[in-house]
């Protein structure tokens, strides 16, 4: 076996000095984006090329080096997170975010792993096209790590999650061996789904280096709007008939619980609740289709007939420029920002079907009340029945001592009362080192199992991301 400080020298040689992060400047590398932890790391390198990585990789195997993929380092897992000063490197992909082609027939691009997300989204429209996938982290995030932690994001409901966008993937396994599949075909059924594998496993399984994206076209009009919605079951009753009375045009249905506007209000600065009243509930609608703005605006005042007819509506109002429609999305995107402003909140993204948000609403809220004082933050992309239920101290109590004192216990009557009403524990967010212990608690053995062996037969020195997800 190679020793570890040749290895570490071989690995220097292969990325040059431009790969090379050190001393201080390691520091953002080697904590996540939300503080909770702070690791460490035998070395940080930035590869160039496929070439590069899969030199990399085969080195560590023959040292034992554990590897973690990194891309922009946003993940809210830790997944990231290198935990071993002597025995792991991080291998961050962000200088490898070259595209390497633009096919607009095919409706797809072909690009490194290391592209910044919102980079991409500039790059099809340029051929005048979209790549859907939209997300508060946009800026910073790139399409592997995107990829390997099949996000979300407030577009799901019309095109799918990071996994349903990929028509190809190359990766580089744990022997150091590049598995190219990067033809981009729309049909192709030549054995096991390989591709599939590596989608949402949290660099455990491998490195991805580049992917063939789905584009689509750009929609002519869009139609923003936010309501004032009786209740939770109205905000649900409202998007189901919102989606078949405008056959399919609805791309995003946020929901925002009067506590997190209130959090918005209160810490954001320039943001202002464009409703007189203040109410409990709110839903942001926005529409998208190849219509005129004049014929989706009809369809939009069409729901909003049905809806006020039918008591789901309280108040309305529709985005009459850019800058409303921009100012609505703030109002959703900085809820967490005025969280951590607030002193902080224990997160969750529990997922149920739609039809069963509003009694997991109901009974969390009695649940969580008989066990102990806390404020609830809840948000998120309810279309796709995924909410953002984060747990707050109450007025008085900071973050620190609620969670030494009752937050554990809140969180886990929130896991298991999704996972009883057939939902998951971790909709988008991924298991990361912060859900592992959870994943064995509610994931099933057999599934887990399957896991194990999986990642066994691909990386059996566990050198890919050691520690992380099983
Ligand atoms: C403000 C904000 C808003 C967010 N909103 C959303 C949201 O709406 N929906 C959502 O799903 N997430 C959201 N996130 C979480 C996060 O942005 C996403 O999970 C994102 O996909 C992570 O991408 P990244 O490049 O930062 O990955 P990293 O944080 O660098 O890595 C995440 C995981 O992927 C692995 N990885 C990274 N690159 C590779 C690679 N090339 N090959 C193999 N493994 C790799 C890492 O080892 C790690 O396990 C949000 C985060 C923030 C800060």
């Amino acid at each position: 076996m190679l020793d570890t400080s040749t290895a570490l020298e071989k690995i220097a040689s292969i990325v040059g000095n431009r790969g090379v992060v050190q001393g201080a400047d390691t520091e953002p590398f080697l904590r996540d984006e939300r503080g909770l932890y702070y690791g460490e790391a035998a070395s940080v390198v930035r590869p160039a090329s496929t070439e590069e990585c899969a030199r990399i990789i085969k080195t560590c195997q023959e040292a034992g080096i554990g590897v973690v993929p990194q891309g922009g380092n946003t993940g809210y897992c830790g997944g990231a997170t290198p935990f071993d000063a002597n025995k792991q490197i991080v291998l961050n992909i962000s200088r490898m975010n070259r595209i390497r082609e633009v096919d607009p027939v095919n409706f797809s691009m072909t690009v490194e792993a290391g592209l910044v997300l919102s980079e991409a989204h500039s790059v099809a429209e340029e051929h005048d096209l979209m790549f859907p996938l939209s997300m508060g982290s946009q800026g910073s995030c790139q399409i592997g790590g995107v990829l390997s932690t099949n996000a979300g994001g407030v577009s799901v409901l019309r095109y799918g999650n990071a996994r349903d966008l990929v028509l190809g993937l190359e990766v580089v396994l744990p022997n150091g061996e590049i598995l190219s599949e990067l033809k981009g075909l729309r049909k192709d059924n030549t054995g096991y789904h390989l591709e599939g594998l590596f989608l949402g496993a949290e660099g455990t399984l491998g490195v991805i280096t580049a992917a063939v994206l789905k584009l689509f076209p750009i929609p002519h009009s869009r139609q923003t709007v936010l309501l004032g919605v009786a209740t939770l079951q109205a905000a649900c009753d409202l998007l189901q008939s919102a989606r078949c009375r405008s056959v399919e045009r609805v791309v995003s249905a946020e929901y925002l619980s009067r506590a997190s506007l209130d959090l918005v209000m209160m810490h954001i600065e320039g943001v202002h609740d464009p409703f007189d009243e203040p109410l409990e509930h709110y839903l942001l609608l926005e529409l998208a289709g190849a219509e005129t703005e004049i014929e989706l605006r009809g369809v939009l005042e069409q729901i909003f007939k049905a809806g006020s007819e039918a008591g789901e509506i309280v108040d309305g109002v529709s985005a009459e420029s850019g800058a409303q429609r921009s100012a609505f999305w703030t109002l959703r995107e900085s809820i967490p920002e005025a969280e951590r402003r607030d002193g902080g909140s224990v997160k969750h993204d529990i997922s149920v079907r739609v039809s069963r948000i509003p009694k997991f609403l109901k009974e969390a809220e009695r649940i969580l009340g008989a066990i102990a004082p806390h404020r609830l933050s809840v948000f998120g992309h309810v279309g796709d029945g995924n909410l953002h239920c984060n747990l707050l101290p109450p007025i008085g109590s900071t973050l620190e001592s609620f969670k030494e004192g009752p937050a554990g216990r809140l969180s886990d009557a929130i896991h298991e009362l999704a996972v009883s009403l057939g939902g998951s524990f971790s909709a988008e967010h991924g298991i990361g080192v912060l859900k592992r212990d959870d994943l064995k608690k509610y994931q099933s053995p057999v599934s887990v199992g399957l896991m194990q062996t999986l990642k066994h037969a691909l990386d059996p020195q566990g050198i890919m991301n050691p520690g992380k997800v099983v």
